[in-house]
């Protein structure tokens, strides 16, 4: 089956052009399918008769799945062309071009891909303003692209930014067969329109004239070429069809289009010469060997999006709802990322457990998309406010974003509906708003906003600030802590961004001190971000890992609560602790070779301090570049043993090379030769966290060297 694009400006005639190409194409001998992917519906009316057929959206949004067939959505017409037309919602209302990408995947499951069809035309609305609109110029859709154009500027522009699109979807292969002149009748037309196509590289295939032959088949509900098979107009659409018919065959050409640069449209504009054009955008190569052209795309690493961030950091709020505007997938993908959460789904109780936060979704789906979610996050709201809940954040997904949902509206509303209770709108539209960072950073500045700066200090009280890749969620850790503050008299006010009430937020000021849960980037950022709030200073060391950095802190806590000999006491009966540990532990250890990778933002000292307590011997302590886009420092006592910029090809030579018996690494790897494997996230916080970390080691060490069940099923 050959595909083709008519892709032209609204009101061009692109229609019309196609109606006549499917019919003439048709009269060849050739099975013809027309799609109208143009919400005005109108593509296929010439072929039926001068009636409208039902539209694929309209259909999908009244009829169950498991009702529809293709039968009810394509019909026959003209010439046996079997017409299909896309539909689309109302001006101004949901995303037009989710609907064409709807209209398509509806197509095709309902097996329209297997009818006996050999040219298959898409009649496409050529304001390309978004993706959607771009979908049939994709690869899979269109072996061939058509431009429909008139003298006129705009007619012009947008067949510019068809080409613009199409270089966005390179097959590597040229693709447009060239462009139609349907003349306006406008002074020095078919001049503009040539000037234009020598320009970008494409042929002008035909001029089609004005004529009232148009009007009177119309008028009848037909096609010119069917009506008027011996007018010049259907002489003109005969030959559009035999180059169609000739690409298809492999007997003509296509072209790569040169999309005019700004400068260039200018140009044709005022009716200068064209200007040489700048030629690809940047980011565009050509190899020099195959001549294939390629785009080079950012290759840094997203570590989620904005609305999963900002989702995180207000469930993390144990009495706030988060309500998630947006489809399933996205609540279901971040919660089942966010450790300890539960679900609360919207209208459906799958999980009847009391939830400990609470998460609730619009469950947006494909008809809402396309026909807007406005009412979906009003009824979801208003639900979730008669149910109770007085504190609620709306987070966007981005499907609200893209099809333009006016959520602030919706959360100003209700806000007034519900003068008791709390609404925050929290327009992250996906990853508009940027990474899972950014969101989080975004839900933040939102959440310090409800801290009392009023509220007087309290000896006693301490608070935590960020959230750890050490495992400070369990409880055995959180003991920890509390074990650790308890020593000089002292226990937690406020868990900052880790499960805290709304309360404990308000009176955040309570805490004598802030303290750092790990020094990571993110969590210097949290802190920076209160201190610009409160104006409290933290305090200078975060909570220690390994038996070192534990006596450190012991002492500096010790000074600054005026209990440096209750301190010292710790110090002593947790390194006692730690040298029975390491005595019964080293002879699994000594003389085994170790290479330890992190990444940069995060300091490994406490483990080399641990392995060497150990006797093991570290063959390598290398770090990973991290993937983040802020801060990769780190400092480090082992600064001189360090392998800075360390990559996965580094490691797969130090495998080899060094032979080590045990990689204890950030990422899974999977380890060869009889080396076991160990992670570093499994590390604790405290003393405890160090202790059980040298266990967890221990036993890695203890596994066979090499896998029963591998050898097993060899
Ligand atoms: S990027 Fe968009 S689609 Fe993906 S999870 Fe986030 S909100 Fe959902």
């Amino acid at each position: 089956m050959f595909q083709v694009a008519i892709y032209g400006k609204g009101g061009i005639g692109k229609s019309t052009m196609a109606a006549n190409i499917s019919f003439s194409l048709a009269s060849r001998g050739k099975k013809v399918m027309q799609v109208g992917c143009d919400p005005k519906h109108d593509s296929t009316r010439l072929l039926l008769g001068g009636r409208a057929q039902t539209t694929v959206l309209d259909y999908v949004r009244t009829t169950p799945v498991f009702r529809r067939k293709l039968e009810d959505v394509v019909e026959t017409g003209s010439g046996g062309v079997i017409c299909a037309e896309a539909g689309g919602p109302e001006p101004g209302i949901g995303c037009a071009g989710r609907g064409i990408l709807t209209t398509f995947d509806t197509l095709k499951k309902l097996g329209a891909d297997s009818m006996d069809v050999d040219v298959k035309i898409y009649d496409v609305l050529g304001d390309v303003v978004c993706g959607g609109f771009a979908v049939p110029l994709r690869g899979e859709y269109a072996d061939a692209v058509i431009l429909v154009t008139s003298g006129e500027f705009m007619s012009m522009y947008a067949a510019n930014n068809i080409m613009k699109g199409l270089s966005n979807f390179d097959t590597g292969k040229p693709r447009v067969l060239g462009m139609i002149l349907n003349s306006r009748g406008v002074d020095g037309e078919e001049e503009s329109v040539r000037r234009f196509a020598v320009a970008a590289g494409i042929p002008v295939i035909a001029v089609i004239p004005r004529d009232d032959a148009f009007r009177d088949a119309e008028a009848n509900g037909h096609t010119v070429r069917e009506m008027h098979p011996e007018s010049e107009i259907s002489k003109r659409v005969d030959e559009i069809a035999s180059m169609i018919a000739d690409a298809a065959d492999g007997k003509r050409g296509l072209f790569y289009p040169k999309p005019l640069d700004d400068l260039q449209l200018s140009d044709l504009a005022a009716g200068r010469e064209i200007r040489p054009g700048t030629g690809a955008p940047a980011d565009r190569i050509q190899c020099p060997g195959c001549g294939r052209r390629t785009t080079i795309r950012d290759t840094r690493i997203m570590n989620s999006c904005a609305a999963y961030g900002a989702l995180s950091a207000f469930m993390r709020i144990t009495d706030f709802t988060v309500v998630l505007h947006g489809p399933r997938s996205c609540m279901y993908l971040m919660d089942m990322s966010h450790e300890g959460s539960s679900l609360q789904l919207h209208s459906r109780g799958l999980y009847d457990f009391p939830p400990r936060h609470n998460l609730v979704c619009t469950m947006m789906d494909d008809s809402v998309s396309i026909f807007g979610g406005v009412r979906m996050l009003e009824e979801c709201l208003e639900k979730t406010l008669d149910g109770g809940a007085d504190k609620v954040a709306v987070v966007t997904t981005c499907m609200p974003g893209i099809i333009g949902d006016d959520t602030a509206r919706v959360v100003e509303k209700a806000s007034a509906a519900h003068p008791g209770a709390m609404i925050i709108h929290m327009p992250t539209d996906g990853d508009v708003a940027g990474e899972y960072g950014d969101g989080v950073k975004m839900a933040v500045e939102s959440i310090l906003g409800m801290i009392d700066n009023s509220v007087e200090s309290e000896e006693g009280f301490v608070n935590l600030v960020g959230t750890s890749f050490f495992d400070i969620h369990s409880r055995r850790y959180a003991d920890e802590v509390d074990r650790m503050l308890a020593v000089f008299g002292e226990k937690v006010n406020c868990r900052f961004l880790d499960e805290m009430t709304y309360d404990t937020l308000v009176n955040y000021c309570r805490a004598s001190v802030d303290i750092l849960v790990s020094d990571v980037p993110a969590n210097r950022e949290l802190m920076g971000m209160i201190t610009e709030r409160t104006g409290r200073k933290p305090f200078q060391a975060s909570l220690p890992v390994g038996m070192r950095e534990y006596a450190e802190w012991m002492r500096l806590m010790g000074a600054r609560t005026g209990r440096s000999e209750d301190a010292e006491r710790e110090i002593a009966a947790a390194r006692k602790e730690y040298e029975e540990c390491v005595r019964r532990r080293r002879r699994r250890f000594e003389g085994r070779k170790v290479i330890v990778i992190s990444r940069m933002n995060r300091s490994s000292d406490w483990l080399v301090d641990l392995l060497l307590d150990l006797g093991a011997k570290i063959v390598r302590l290398g770090c990973f570049p991290s993937p983040r886009k802020d801060g990769t420092d780190a400092l480090s006592r082992y600064i001189g043993m360090l392998t800075e910029n360390y990559s996965i090809d580094m490691l797969e030579d130090d495998m080899d090379r060094l032979s080590p018996d045990l990689l204890i690494c950030d990422l899974i790897y999977p380890v060869r030769n009889g080396c076991r494997f160990a992670r570093i996230g499994k590390a604790g916080i405290g003393l405890r966290g160090v202790l059980d970390y040298a266990e967890y080691l221990e036993n890695i060490l203890r596994l066979p060297a090499t896998d029963g069940w591998r050898e097993a099923v060899r």
